[in-house]
Formats: structure tokens, sequence, C-alpha cells
């Protein structure tokens, strides 16, 4: 590894991990596949090749003051395509750990959003936004769309009304028979929006689902960004809502499932379930976090049941990033600009599997008055009887 000046302003554990990092990225010739590929690639200031280079040169300070640390959302594309095989995703988490210990230079809203969904999860089993948008407005990020947090500081405080939508224990009575019951991880997010939460629940009835969801489940551990550890563990697989869940319950070892995939799956293989849209065609949104490809598949075969049209572009513009890096809206993103009008084009709303997305892109929407409406799966998807062929033999 070179030199550089700064290497005295550094503990020799910096330096010395400094070494190993660049040892391990020693055989990068720079062909910038992983910058090229990253879904939040054209919002990074510097993105993951440059910051190789950088660990290449010895500039310690350079990277350890780099927004792009906590920005990147570990959605480990960089490592998949690496021709080098070089685990690029671990050397950043490897670099936000010793950011972390020995930096704490950096104050983007990612880095302070990482630190208060820490210290909120060392006291609380989940992120309560409400309380976690109040802690990020004390240290000075205020929400960019300001719209969007008043309708949700708003549907809280109703919520929390005594005559407000309660959250829903799931769908009340006996189960129809044939109905299967599958464990549902509801993370977060869902459960804050009973409204949403309940038709989640509903939705999968339709489906012949009831979801057995633990009550007060912890949180994945996502927000923390890798510093307090998942608080919730299964032995069996788990059906989610939300792409974040499923990568960092994958990590802890859990099998997670996203619960849309299932649905849709089982409206597949069934003679007896229709799978219905609302309208005839929609754009596709999975997240930079899910495994793009599989979510796009089982997006485009609830399109085919449901005879509707999914329209698509280049298949990065389906999981670029949604203007949430690192947890908190930062305003509309390339990506999302361009996806949203894809869908003013097409005339068609954006369909996304994941609800942290959702609000994301309704709030691009609005900062660039682009008329889309953006839906989450289960406010567009149904499930509907089926019909039986109309006999012609008469
Ligand atoms: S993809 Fe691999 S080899 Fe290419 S620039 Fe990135 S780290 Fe280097
Ligand atoms: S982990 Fe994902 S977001 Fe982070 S640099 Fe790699 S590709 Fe980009």
């Amino acid at each position: 590894m070179a030199v550089a000046a700064d290497r005295g302003a550094y503990p020799q554990a910096v330096v010395d991990e400094f070494k190993r990092l660049a040892e391990e990225c020693s055989i990068c010739y720079q062909c910038g596949t992983c910058t090229s590929s990253c879904p939040s690639g054209r919002e990074l200031y510097r993105g993951p090749r440059r910051l190789v280079r950088l660990i290449l040169a010895g500039e310690i300070e350079a990277v350890l003051k780099s927004d792009d640390l906590w920005r990147c959302t570990e959605c480990g594309t960089c490592t998949e395509v690496c021709r080098m095989d070089i685990d690029v995703a671990s050397v950043l988490s490897r670099l936000r750990k010793l950011e972390r210990e020995h930096g704490g230079a950096i104050s983007c809203p990612e880095r302070t959003a990482a630190d208060v969904a820490a210290v909120r999860l060392r006291k609380q089993p989940r992120i309560d936004n409400m309380r976690f948008g109040v802690a990020m407005m004390a240290k000075g990020h205020f929400p960019k769309d300001k719209v969007g947090a008043a309708e949700t500081g708003m549907k809280i405080a109703k919520q929390m009304l005594p005559l407000g939508r309660k959250r829903p224990a799931g769908v009340a009575g006996p189960a129809p028979e044939g109905t299967v019951t599958l464990p549902f991880y509801a993370g977060c997010a869902l459960p804050q929006d009973h409204e949403l939460h309940r038709l989640v629940h509903e939705v999968a009835a339709g489906f012949g689902v009831r979801l057995d969801e633990t009550a007060d489940a912890g949180c994945c551990g996502h927000p923390s960004r890798g510093t307090v550890d998942t608080q919730f563990s299964s032995a069996e697989r788990v059906y989610t809502a939300c792409p974040a869940c499923d990568a960092s319950l994958a990590e802890t070892g859990v099998e997670a499932v996203p619960l849309w995939d299932a649905l849709t799956e089982r409206a597949g293989r069934s003679s007896t379930i229709d799978l219905r849209a609302a309208t005839r065609s929609f754009v596709p949104y999975v997240g930079c976090l899910a495994d793009r490809d599989a979510a796009l598949a089982a997006l485009g075969d609830a399109a085919e049941q449901a005879g509707v049209t999914m329209e698509v572009d280049y298949p990065t513009l389906h999981n670029g990033c949604c203007g949430a890096l690192g947890g908190m809206y930062r305003g509309a993103t390339k990506a999302s600009a361009r996806l949203l009008e894809l869908a003013a084009e097409k005339h068609a709303p954006v369909v996304t599997t994941c609800v942290l997305c959702r609000d994301n892109l309704h709030s691009a929407a609005r900062e660039l008055k682009i008329d889309v409406p953006v839906h989450f799966w289960p406010e567009y998807f149904r499930a509907a009887e089926h019909a039986p062929e109309e006999r012609t033999d008469d």
C-alpha cells in the first residue's frame, strides 16, 4: 500500500486495517463494474471503484471522511459483479466500522440515522418512526418532504386517538377450509401504518393465507447498519414485507421469503384463485436491497397471471436508489426521476414490493411534480375466485 501523508494522524490499528484492505483489493484493475452496477452508483460522490482506488493509494482520511461509506445501502451488488471476486461490500462494511471507531467526522444524514437507530435499538426492540424523526431533527436533519412527514405524523397521531384505527391482530374469525398459515415478520415500518398493516392481512386472506404474526417482533437491525444485532430470530422460514428485513434476517441465518412472491406462487398453482390487478399495466420497483432479478421475475409472473403489462426499462432502473440512502429520504434521485417519468409516459402506476420505497417514491413524485400513483404490492394486486371458463359448445 502506498503511504499517504495522513498516515501519522491515525492509530496503528487503522493503518494496519488499511494495509489488510489494500491487500484484499490489490488485484482490482479499476474496471468500474462495481460502480456501474451499484443501485446507488449515480447518487454516490465517489462510488465503490474510486473508494477502492483511494484504499490502494493509502488515502486513509479521504476514505474515512467519505459520505459514500454511509450512503452505501449494503445491497452487496458490487461484490456480486466484481470480476476479481473482491468482496467490495465487505470492504465498505469494515470501513464503516473503522470510521465509527476512529473517524467520527462524517455528519451526513445516513451516518446520523445509523447512530440514532443504534441508540434507539439498544433501548427498544423496534424503531418508532415518530421518535426516530424527532431524534433526527434534534441533530439538525429535517425531512426533505415536509408534506409527507406531516401526513405520516397525522396518521400516527390519529392512530393513537381512542377511536383511532387499532393495530390489526390479523383477520378475525375461523380460517376457511384449505387456508394455510404462514409465519409473518412485519418488520418495523408496516405495523406503524395500521391501515396498510390490516390490508396486508386481508389481501393474504384472499389468497387463502392466514398470517401468523409475532406481535411486537423486534427490529431486523438494518437501520443501525450492523451495530445492533437483529432482535428477531426464527428456526423456521418466515414471510416478510420488506427487502431490508430479508437482507438482514438472511445475514443471521433466518430464511426470509417475500410474502408477495409466496402469494403469487400460490395463485399460480391454484385452480380456484385468480390474481387481479388494479390497472392494465404498471412499472415495477423492487428496491436496492432486494434480489432484483428474482423480485422482478415474481412481479412479472403476477402481471402475467393478472393479464396485465409490466413496463420495464433497463434493469437497474427498477432497483436504483429510491432516495433514502441508508434510512432518511434525501430527495429525488436520478433513478427515481427516470422511473417516475417512465410511469408517466406509460400512464401507469409504479408498483413496489417495499413500503418504505413506496413512501420515498411518493415523496419524489411530489418533489418532481410528476403525477404518478405509487402502490405497495397489496394496494395493487388482489386474489379473486377463479371464474370458470365460459362454455362455448352450446
Ligand atoms: S469491479 Fe472489482 S475489479 Fe472492477 S473496479 Fe470494482 S473492485 Fe475493482
Ligand atoms: S453494497 Fe450496494 S450500495 Fe453499497 S457500494 Fe456496493 S453496490 Fe453500491
